[in-house]
């Protein structure tokens, strides 16, 4: 069976009462037992059954084993939140002392995550360009506990060469940390990239109309320890597993997952196309243009889609302004590939609040609008996308 067929039909671990064709949601905080023997063998690992919902819930782990199936990894963590995904994973990795070597071009979070809350426990951020290989040589070293990046940073859309990273990381023996939230992992095969930790913010894509917020990390067993440790500390001693009903609503589109993001990506190709038509607008910059000078490694990665964020370059931020405020179709909101298209200034919202200097640190343009393209007709978004930026 292909991945998408089995994604579809996993089985639930244990029949149903009610041989209910959808998962239930497993609404519980604890789990009861039948004699104390089958108590100590759940709660000392011997058993797979569920003892208590802060580390294991039937409904999270039916979500959970059907990323499996479709990713092929090892083993699949539900987390609350993305920023709950990379945090847990960074932390599983990472001791006073050692250093985490990633870019400027970061989610604002996890930059704020990288070079300010975990700098407070002692683990130092090594900011570098990981399109510069050498310079991935020279800052990968033996204190150096992970490589974290992001396939196709957002809003820069910048993309490394993940193979080659894999092998400067093995070489040394440190984990390679990816961010894939920008593209399904439907569509590539991040173990073949040589992604040891692959981490996603199933907020986006997956939730399919943005219905809650969620995170996984999937393991691909190439890490000593890391799963393990995912599951027997950080989900006991941080508490960030994933609640049975957002497990739910996540299951629900993880099955559509593929086929809403295949019209997504098409209309965000087309819509990127006929923008840089627009006298108004300076750039579009979309990694599926074929002049995009990331777009033939892109394709060697991701396949042939690329993703369905696109940004465009306007003549100033008060222009970029004007165009949100005219928009009439496109939801002025921040979050990525909601079924609706959404439109954000980031420099004034998403890193607000970070200084000018570590604005222009971080490549992050006044002039700048990030669009997510849902599933809206293309032809009606161009109109409304049109008269937008029109002055
Ligand atoms: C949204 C996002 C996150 C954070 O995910 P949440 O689910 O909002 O916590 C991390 N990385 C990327 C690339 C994102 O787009």
């Amino acid at each position: 069976m292909k991945k998408q067929t089995q994604a579809i039909h996993t089985q639930f671990q244990r029949p149903d009462a009610y041989s209910s064709l959808s998962m239930p949601v497993y609404h519980t905080a604890a789990y009861e037992f039948g004699d104390a023997v089958s108590m100590t063998d759940a709660f000392c690992g011997r058993t797979d059954d569920p003892d208590y919902s802060r580390v294991m819930n039937p409904t999270v782990t039916f979500f959970e084993n059907k990323v499996r199936a479709l990713t092929g990894a090892t083993d699949v963590i539900a987390l609350s939140s993305g920023m709950a995904a990379i945090s847990n994973a960074l932390l599983a990795v990472a001791e006073a002392g050692q250093k985490i070597v990633t870019s400027r071009h970061l989610f604002g979070n996890t930059y704020s995550l990288i070079t300010g809350t975990l700098r407070r426990f002692g683990i130092e951020p090594v900011l570098c360009d990981l399109t510069d290989l050498h310079a991935v040589e020279q800052a990968v070293d033996d204190r150096t506990c992970a490589l974290f990046l992001e396939i196709i940073t957002n809003p820069q859309m910048e993309v490394a060469d993940l193979r080659a990273l894999s092998r400067i990381t093995r070489s040394r023996g440190v984990p390679l940390m990816a961010d894939t939230t920008l593209i399904p992992f439907t569509c590539f095969d991040a173990r073949a990239l040589g992604i040891d930790v692959e981490i996603v913010s199933t907020t986006k894509y997956l939730s399919g109309g943005a219905t809650s917020i969620g995170g996984l990390v999937a393991d691909y067993g190439t890490t000593p320890d890391f799963g393990r440790r995912m599951r027997t500390e950080m989900l006991f001693n941080f508490g960030a597993y994933m609640t049975p009903h957002v497990a739910y609503m996540q299951t629900i589109g993880l099955e559509t997952l593929d086929a809403r993001y295949r019209v997504q990506a098409a209309s965000a190709l087309r819509l990127a196309e006929r923008l840089r038509e627009l006298p108004a607008v300076r750039a579009v910059n979309y990694v599926g243009l074929p002049d995009n000078p990331y777009h033939d490694l892109a394709r060697q990665q991701f396949g042939d889609t690329a993703g369905a964020m696109l940004t465009i370059e306007l003549a100033d931020r008060d222009a970029c302004f004007r165009f949100i405020d005219r928009l009439q179709l496109v939801r002025r909101a921040t979050n990525l590939f909601d079924n609706k298209s959404l439109a954000i200034h980031p420099a004034s919202t998403i890193f607000g609040n970070f200084t000018e200097a570590q604005r222009r640190d971080m490549d992050i343009k006044e002039d700048l609008i990030r669009l997510s393209i849902g599933l809206e007709d293309p032809d009606d978004l161009f109109d409304d996308l049109k008269q937008a930026v029109s002055d």
